[in-house]
């Protein structure tokens, strides 16, 4: 039941057509899990949590370093060597009294996703390198789960919406087949735009808060951006017959 006060608060939100009361309690009542606390997740989790997502995990085993402050808009020097999923967990309560961050400082292995992700509702993958993005999509995918996929390196930003609710693909694996190696597409050895960073986690939030609603659209598309052009470029994807994840059958977590 939503509040007088809460009333007030989302009341932008809930003048929208497509939200109104319905669409903003069902966003207060979704459990996000976040993996990552980087620059994908900073302004990932400031809108999600501004919005009234009340439920949250955030899980990063990294320290915050001075290379990070450029892009991590939560930490500031003073912060250097400790927790990035401790320290962003703090800044952003105090963003919404109502929500309930968690935070959790371990690496995002199969053991600890396996645990966390079956109590989530959907799933941000803020993460840096392809080992983990398709760790991620195949718990997802196998728990049913909605994965919102974003990354950025150089100028350019990716973003998906995998919704695993029915069991189907396709899935992030289809995309890249494991062809891509964490060597080839790294930020620390090729860089990456800053404001990129924010561009593409506000939409990773977007997305979340429109499946959360249950308001996003039909189809799964590849959202490519450019920011040397300022150019979005959208393409639908079908699951790849010869994906190792999602068209193997035989329900397994391995
Ligand atoms: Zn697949």
């Amino acid at each position: 039941m939503i509040t007088d006060e809460q009333l007030l608060r989302y009341s932008r939100h809930i003048l929208l057509n497509e939200l109104d009361v319905a669409g903003q309690e069902a966003i207060m009542s979704g459990r996000i899990l976040v993996i990552g606390a980087g620059g994908l997740a900073h302004p990932a989790l400031t809108y999600l949590i501004s919005s009234g997502v009340r439920q949250l995990t955030v899980v990063d085993h990294d320290q915050i370093e001075l290379s990070n402050l450029a892009r991590q808009f939560w930490f500031n020097s003073n912060d250097i060597g400790h927790s990035k999923a401790n320290v962003l967990s703090q800044r952003l309560q105090s963003l919404n009294p109502y929500a309930q961050i968690e935070p959790i400082v371990a690496k995002a292995d199969s053991i600890l996703l396996q645990q966390l992700i079956p109590s989530a509702d959907l799933v941000l993958d803020c993460t840096d390198n392809f080992f983990s993005r398709n760790l991620i999509n195949r718990i997802c995918y196998f728990q049913r789960k909605v994965l919102v996929s974003a990354s950025a390196l150089i100028f350019a930003g990716q973003l998906a919406v995998f919704d695993f609710r029915q069991g189907q693909g396709p899935c992030y694996q289809c995309l890249f087949n494991g062809k891509v190696t964490d060597q080839d597409a790294s930020c620390a050895k090729n860089g990456v735009y800053s404001p990129l960073l924010g561009i593409m986690g506000s939409a990773q939030a977007s997305e979340a808060l429109q499946v959360l609603a249950g308001i996003h659209p039909q189809g799964c598309y590849l959202h490519c951006f450019d920011a040397r052009s300022f150019q979005w470029q959208r393409f639908q994807l079908s699951a790849n017959p010869c994906c190792s994840v999602c068209t193997n059958t035989g329900l397994s977590t391995e």
